[in-house]
């Protein structure tokens, strides 16, 4: 792999934004390699301990030993607001700087970005200078690869993940509890411990992961909405163009070398002249 010298980024933070299924989350881990990085995750549901499949958490393999921050740690009963985020965060991009490293902020949370970057008067971006990423999909392309993910979600175990930490009476309106796949599966757990029969249970199910495909389609539109947002508001953000990633089928290995040309090398060079400046 190909790494870069770089004088100490001093006050250099990088901000990797975009929806749910984009590929953020890779990025910064590539990135991280390549520059001396450490990831600071900024997804309001993947800050909490527990239901690593459900809220696509990366696994300790696809961190690629990039130190991790704010991943899981919070309490999941815990509301951990945008103002905890502000404070942890930060504290997090100091200790990363005084050590001669680069913070990469990666996540879909944009409240918790905006909160960060603006809240209490903007201080963040005046103190630190920032680049803004966001790793853009079409939104066709990106609401079928959403409803693939899903699936693969369930296939790696989401349904007993979230049958796991059930409870009949359940508070869906605090901390982890609000993650897209746990509130949509509760009539289906119910219906499994009243003795409903096999075909009502598979309907039943299969409606769940419907729910599901649709809350986290309506997610990335917010997501996008309030990326659109930051742009209007004069943020300078750099759009990379990953459609023709994810519209690529094909052989594993060619996949990989796409993204590396697509998504990969331009985020290099936007860092690369980034630090430069
Ligand atoms: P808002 O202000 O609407 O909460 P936000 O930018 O702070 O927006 P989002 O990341 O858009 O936060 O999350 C909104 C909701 O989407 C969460 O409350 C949760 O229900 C769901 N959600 C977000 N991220 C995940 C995730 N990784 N896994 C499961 N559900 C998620």
């Amino acid at each position: 792999m190909e790494s870069f010298t770089l004088p100490s980024p001093m006050n250099k933070v990088v901000f990797i934004l975009g929806a749910t299924g984009s590929g953020k989350s890779k990025l910064a881990v590539y990135l991280a390699k390549r520059f001396y990085g450490e990831v600071i995750n900024s997804d309001k549901m993947q800050v909490y301990t527990g239901l690593d499949i459900i809220t696509n958490k990366v696994t300790e393999a696809e961190c690629d030993g990039v130190t991790h921050h704010l991943l899981g740690g919070v309490h999941p009963d815990m509301d951990f607001t945008a103002m905890d985020f502000r404070r942890e965060a930060n504290s997090a991009v100091e200790s990363i700087l005084r050590r001669g490293k680069l913070p990469i902020i990666a996540g879909g949370s944009n409240s918790y970005i905006e909160e960060l970057a603006d809240g209490v008067g903007g201080k963040f971006r005046s103190q630190y200078d920032c680049c803004f990423m966001w790793v853009d999909v079409e939104l066709t392309t990106l609401h079928q690869f959403v409803a693939v993910r899903v699936d693969k979600m369930v296939e790696q175990g989401a349904v007993q993940e979230a049958r796991q930490v059930f409870k009949a009476d359940h508070n869906y309106s605090r901390g982890i509890w609000r993650s897209i796949g746990v509130v949509e599966m509760d009539s289906y757990f119910r219906a499994e411990n009243s003795g409903a029969d096999e075909e009502m249970k598979a309907r039943m199910l299969e409606a769940a992961i419907d729910e599901i495909k649709a809350n986290t389609y309506n997610l990335t539109l917010r997501q996008l909405q309030k990326i659109q947002r930051f742009c209007k508001m004069g943020w300078e953000v750099h759009r990379i163009e990953a459609t023709e990633f994810f519209l690529r089928k094909g052989h594993v290995g060619d996949k990989e070398a796409l993204w590396e040309k697509v998504v990969g090398e331009p985020s290099v060079e936007l860092t690369r002249s980034f630090l430069n400046t």
